[in-house]
């Protein structure tokens, strides 16, 4: 039986060994403040965090968090204060905004086949 101690609250609870790590009480806190925020955001579109923290009690940070974890996807929390790492521009999801994931990819990307290139030249001396 794995124990494991609740993320939230800090109290040790049985786990299932996958999901979050949050006791059967924190579990259902998160999940109501979930789709509290998520309704609200579905009756107001674009709204900022802190409208949705007075209207929700659930904290900024909680929001941006599930956004981070691309759990709250939803272009409708563009203006909660999620920013892009690189360019800081706003953004409803993950780390990056869509231009800079392209960016990072092209590098990537190009780097990739000069490393390949690479290869193949020394492959052929
Ligand atoms: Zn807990
Ligand atoms: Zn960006």
């Amino acid at each position: 039986m794995l124990f494991r101690n609740c993320a939230i609250c800090h109290k040790p609870f049985q786990y299932s060994g996958f999901g979050p790590v949050f006791c059967p009480v924190c579990k259902k806190k998160d999940d109501e403040d979930f789709s509290a925020v998520s309704n609200y955001l579905d009756q107001n579109p674009g709204c900022s965090g802190p409208e949705i923290e007075s209207a929700t009690g659930v904290p900024v940070q909680m929001i941006m968090k599930w956004q981070r974890e691309e759990r709250l996807v939803t272009h409708k929390a563009i203006n909660v204060g999620l920013t892009c790492e690189r360019c800081e521009k706003p953004i409803y999801k993950g780390k990056l905004c869509d231009e800079c994931k392209k960016l990072l990819a092209t590098e990537f990307l190009s780097s990739y086949s000069s490393k390949k290139q690479d290869e193949i030249s020394r492959r052929t001396l």
